[in-house]
């Protein structure tokens, strides 16, 4: 297990807890539009923190945070994860997980044993074009796709609090996807969009963000059929 971040404090990332972020090495997506870029390769590991320091940080925040978000990367490629979450809970912590559905076992599994609170979801784009977003070749990625289709089943039959969220660009889709995807997870589902941010730690520099005027249109588009959809930030 690589823990290679530690954000002491967030007030948005974690639904009505304070809470801070802790950052697992490793994916086994290349989103082009990856803001963590850095955390991808698992064998790039320069810059990490001790187990024991997360731990030492959070002992001394027992009563003032609520909870801790664990993102990455992506989580569930860290086998350890159930029992760190495990150690995090029996401090008294609340624990969310950012995932990208692609491992339901590990998931089924902590929501069996009551280890997490909250689970938010990305869904990268509809199925034809799941791959390029993610950025894998389709020859060799089609178990991710059943993956996650059974990911999103799990979720939906679960009681825990969840939300299913994509970050949408011009280059890759239209309103129509997005129509879709909310036909995938359902109605009822809670769906949010993030636009496209650059950075220099984004993949491909030719991607291309919604405009404000794009966003309110999208926006209005999907709520009409889908209430629980909404863009982040307007
Ligand atoms: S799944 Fe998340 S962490 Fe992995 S490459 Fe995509 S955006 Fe980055």
């Amino acid at each position: 297990m690589i823990i290679a971040g530690l954000q002491k404090l967030t007030l948005t990332d974690f639904p009505g807890n304070v809470a801070c972020i802790l950052f697992l090495k490793g994916c086994n997506f290349r989103c082009p539009y990856c803001q963590n870029s850095e955390l991808i390769d698992r064998n790039i590991d320069d810059n990490y923190i001790l187990k024991e320091e997360v731990f030492d940080f959070l002992k001394k925040r027992q009563g003032v945070l609520e909870g801790v978000v664990i993102t990455g990367g992506e989580p569930t490629v860290t086998k350890e994860l159930p029992e760190l979450i495990k150690e995090i809970r029996d401090l008294g912590f609340r624990v969310k997980l950012d995932t990208n559905g692609t491992n339901p076992q590990m998931l089924k599994e902590l929501l069996d044993k009551k280890y997490i609170d909250y689970v938010a979801m990305d869904i990268k784009n509809v199925k034809s074009k799941y791959f390029e977003t993610a950025g894998l070749s389709k020859k060799g990625s089609e178990q991710l796709l059943e993956n996650i289709e059974k990911s999103i089943k799990i979720l939906k039959q679960s009681n825990i609090d969840h939300e299913f969220r994509t970050t949408i660009m011009k280059n890759y889709h239209t309103i129509d996807d997005l129509e879709e995807i909310n036909k995938l997870i359902g109605k009822e589902e809670k769906y949010f969009l993030q636009n496209f941010e650059d950075s220099e730690y984004v993949l491909d520099h030719k991607l291309e963000a919604f405009s404000e005027e794009e966003l309110k249109e999208i926006n209005n588009k999907l709520k009409e059929k889908f209430p629980n959809t909404q863009v982040r930030g307007l």
